[in-house]
């Protein structure tokens, strides 16, 4: 858990209502943990959650409403995604559940309880390290509770990309890649073959002419590797009458995507935060051996 900027602010105006706030948190937290237990996702889920290139897309996913509705029944309140970028995600909640369990006047934040449910989601349920900072607090005077949550660069490649985009990868390297024929053979729009091109300029595996770079062919390289690790399985959502999502009645997330009428522009990996990729790539025999490396050093 990231240390507050602010010190913790006195808590409680009584003992009474001390034991009481506390029997409320324990509560949540039970739900909470409860919650996480049985709540898995499979790489495929999350992968649309990545793709996304704006709050609005990616409030629309499946996987988004499935955690809002996992924090709202754990009484957290009503999450929701105020920004997006390829390796960080922010979060708000306008009537913090939390928050309203004090009533001290005083400021500073208090809501470490859901910065740390956001960081038990991402990493236990959707295999994404990460760290998660709550930035603002309602406790501090913010009209919001905010959490800043940094996705770990290695654990985002390695989820983001499908069998599909390892495909067009391969084609590109094989000097065979053409959009028509690429969107023939895997019965796709050309439309589709283009929003797939960008996302993967997005991560800096192609440039900007299509050609694969050089973090592109370090990727490829541990691609099939990648696909052994890639359990399939239900999502934790099957039967979950709340969930409604357009996106998951199209026949492919970026079908989904290339219907938007003002197609967002790209995020853009910044190289220096994968500046050391290619070079750590090649002292490693696996790509979970590359995480495994870069996540023990995030400490
Ligand atoms: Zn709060």
């Amino acid at each position: 858990m990231a240390e507050p900027h602010n010190p913790t602010p006195g808590l409680f105006e009584s003992f009474a209502e001390a034991i009481s706030t506390l029997e409320k948190l324990t509560k949540m937290e039970t739900k909470i943990t409860a919650a996480l237990e049985d709540s898995r996702v499979p790489w495929k889920e999350s992968r649309k959650l990545l793709k996304c290139m704006s709050p609005d897309q990616m409030s629309n996913t499946t996987l988004f409403q499935f955690m809002q509705n996992l924090f709202f029944e754990a009484g957290i309140g009503r999450l929701e995604i105020s920004d997006v970028g390829r390796f960080q995600l922010t979060f708000i909640i306008k009537e913090c559940g939390v928050c309203s369990l004090y009533h001290t006047k005083e400021k500073g934040k208090v809501c470490f309880i859901i910065s740390d449910a956001i960081l038990k989601f991402f990493v236990k349920d959707l295999d994404l390290p990460c760290s998660v900072e709550e930035s603002r607090c309602s406790k501090e005077g913010f009209e919001f509770c905010e959490f800043k949550t940094d996705l770990q660069p290695l654990g985002v490649y390695k989820i983001a990309l499908d069998d599909i985009d390892r495909a067009l990868i391969g084609d590109i390297l094989g000097g065979r890649f053409a959009t028509a024929g690429f969107a023939k053979d895997y019965e796709m729009d050309e439309a589709e073959v283009t929003y797939r091109l960008k996302v993967l300029e997005s991560y800096q595996i192609v440039d900007s002419d299509n050609n694969v770079t050089e973090i592109g062919s370090t990727y490829y390289k541990f691609a099939q590797g990648l696909r052994a690790l890639e359990e399939d399985f239900e999502p934790p959502w099957k039967g979950l009458a709340t969930i409604t999502s357009s996106i998951a009645a199209k026949n492919s997330f970026a079908e989904a995507m290339c219907e938007t009428i003002n197609p967002e522009p790209f995020i853009k990996v910044d190289s220096s935060e994968i500046v050391n990729l290619a070079e750590e790539a090649k002292k490693s025999k696996s790509f979970a051996e590359l995480i495994a490396k870069h996540v023990k050093s995030m400490g």
